[in-house]
Formats: structure tokens, sequence, C-alpha cells
């Protein structure tokens, strides 16, 4: 058993089953959420210590490799206790230090510019699997439970969280857990490629995170050659769940919107852009192609995505272009593991 799959509760039946004090339960879930192996519990009896490392995992994965950027972001590679690699990065930035986040390895989506989805999907994580990139690299970074080094999370690595709807959710309920690590629901933004049933689902849960779209074209048939998800959904199908989303929590919206020469930048997507974003607080952020080794999709230059921003905002769209980071690390999803898989 992965122990940060467990909540309190849970943690505190498995202890009692095994005939342990219920309130060893708090001390093992200070020291987990730490980012602490078995051998660290120093409060704990060391006989416990010994016979739970010997049917559990306290966190179970490891950083493999820190990559620092010149922009002070650091690019991380998680080996998996299966053996499987995953990957996320750290982002320092002036309203809090922020972490980007896998939810599956691999990916199913197969949209046509992404890194990740290149193998298709391996597996699921676990919720624990989850948190421990959070838990790892917030000690990484000197962080303990109480005295935490990040402030926010993005669900924007590998993987589409709402395909692996259950795990996320309860991933998001643990890491917010005013008990535990305490993160605020409002600093967790969850991106999808917009899986329209369960991001109503989503928002039936009211947790409060920030929903991100990856809407990225307006018209399905450009949106389909992007993303094979847009056979399943409709453009209207998916914005209308994000405006759904709105109407039950009350949060902004974002739009994703990679920007593809000559696919989805013109006037006409500009205009198409500001009428489906009416009727919700919506903001559009514009992303700058990455060029995936494989992929055969041009991005555009700086002037021609300001252009495109000027555009959406002279029609009234909240709009910027998202700065991008950790270019010289593999940054965007998927990339660095891809490079280590393939050496
Ligand atoms: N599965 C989720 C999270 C994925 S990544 C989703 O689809 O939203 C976060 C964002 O990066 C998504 O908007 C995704 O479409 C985008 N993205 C992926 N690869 C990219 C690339 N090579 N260049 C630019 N954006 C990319």
């Amino acid at each position: 058993m992965i122990l940060l799959d467990l909540d309190i509760k849970e943690l505190e039946e498995l202890l009692v089953g095994r005939n342990c004090p219920k309130y060893r339960a708090r001390q093992i879930m200070r020291w987990l959420l730490c980012g602490c192996d078995f051998s660290e519990m120093s409060n704990l009896p060391k006989d416990l210590r010994e016979s739970l490392a010997v049917e559990h995992v306290a966190c179970p994965i490891e950083i493999a490799e820190a990559l620092k950027s010149k922009d002070g972001s650091v690019k991380f590679l998680y080996k998996l206790f299966d053996g499987n690699i995953i990957e996320g990065v750290y982002m320092p930035h002036d309203y809090g230090n922020t972490l980007c986040v896998s939810t599956q390895v691999g990916c199913r989506m197969g949209c046509a510019f992404c890194a990740s989805g290149i193998g298709g999907l391996v597996r699921n994580l676990t919720p624990g699997e989850i948190l421990g990139q959070f838990v790892a690299v917030n000690r990484y970074l000197g962080g303990t439970m109480t005295d935490r080094k990040l402030s926010n999370i993005v669900l924007m690595g590998s993987g589409e969280p709402l395909d692996n709807f259950d795990n996320v959710v309860k991933f998001i309920l643990l890491v917010s857990d005013a008990d535990g690590l305490g993160v605020g629901r409002r600093s967790i933004s969850l991106s999808t490629c917009g899986l329209a049933d369960n991001m109503r689902r989503l928002a039936d849960l009211g947790l409060g995170v920030t929903l991100s779209l990856s809407l990225h074209a307006t018209l399905d048939e450009y949106r389909r050659k992007l993303m094979p998800v847009a056979n399943k959904y409709s453009v209207t199908e998916t914005v209308d769940a994000a405006r759904y989303y709105f109407k039950k929590t009350g949060r902004r919206v974002v739009f994703e919107y990679s920007m593809v020469k000559g696919v989805n930048m013109s006037f006409s997507d500009a205009r198409r852009l500001s009428e489906l974003t009416k009727g919700m607080a919506a903001h559009v952020n514009l992303i700058m192609l990455n060029k995936v080794v494989g992929k055969n999709i041009e991005g555009c230059t700086p002037l021609e995505a300001e252009r495109f921003c000027e555009k959406l905002k002279s029609l009234g769209v909240s709009a910027t272009i998202r700065r991008s980071m950790g270019a010289d690390v593999e940054g965007a999803c998927g990339q660095l593991r891809r490079k280590r898989l393939n050496s």
C-alpha cells in the first residue's frame, strides 16, 4: 500500500487494524507530507517503522534528475516505484511558486502537437503519486508540511487529469486538507483537453479549483485535426461545459490556445473566440507552440502572437501571451521523458 494515497481516516483505520494507537496516524501523516521515509520517522517505535516498511511504501516517487534552467525554473524527472518515469516543472513566480504535476504516465488523448501522447497511455497515477511529486519537490526546496515552499499547483504535466478523474479528485482533496499541506483550492489549476462530461462532474463537486480548457481552435474541423478528443465533443459542447463550470462555481475559466501558423490565428478565429467566451468570466492564455521532435506543426513568431493578442483585446477579450519557462531544460509536457526513453 502507498501510504500517501490515504487520507487521515484511512490511515487511522489501517493502523487500528494492526493494533496500533490511532494518534500515530497524525504523526505518520506529518512525516509523509514532509517527504520522509519510514527510517526518518523518529517519534515512532523502531519496530513499527520496520514493520510498516516491510508492507508499505511511504513516498512512491523519487527525484531522478533535477535540471535547473537559467530562468529559475527546475525540470524534474521522477522515478516511480515500478520503474516508470514521469516529469514535472517548478516555476518561481512573483505571485507564488508553482509546481506543474503529471497525472498519468503517458496520455491517450493524442494531441497533434504534444509530446506526452506519443507512446499512448501507460497507466494512471494514483493520488499518492501525484501528491508525491509535490511533497518531493517541496522537500527538495527545503520545505516541510507547515513551511511550504510551493504555493500553487497546475495540473498541466503529462496526462489528461479528467481521464483519471477519481484519483485526481482525491489528490486535490489530500493536498488541500487544512490539517495537512493546506494548499488553497484557488491556487490549483486543472487543465483539460475538454472531456465535457467530466468537466460538468467536476463543476458539480464544487471543489473551487480553477479550470483551464485547452481549446486551441474555434472550428470543429480544425480542432479535430489538432485534438482527437474533438471527434467526441464538439467545440460547442466543450465550451458549454466550461460555461457550466463558471455558472456552478463562479470561477473564471481560462482558455488555453496554442497558436499554430495558418490554422487558428485569423481575424475570424479571434471573432469566434470572443463569441464563444461570452456569458462567462474568461481569460484567453495564448501559448507559443513548443517544437516537438517528430511533430510537423509550426508555431508563430512573437510578432504574429502579439498581433493576434491585440485582435482579441480589441474585441473585448481578456488575453495574454503565456510566458514560456524552462525552454533550455525541455520544459514542455512530455519532452524530457521522451528524450530519456529514446536514449
Ligand atoms: N491534458 C491537459 C494538460 C496538458 S498540458 C490538457 O490538454 O489541457 C497543458 C497545455 O499545454 C495544454 O493546453 C496543451 O494542449 C499544451 N501543450 C502541449 N504540448 C504543447 C506544445 N508542444 N506546445 C504548446 N503547447 C502545448
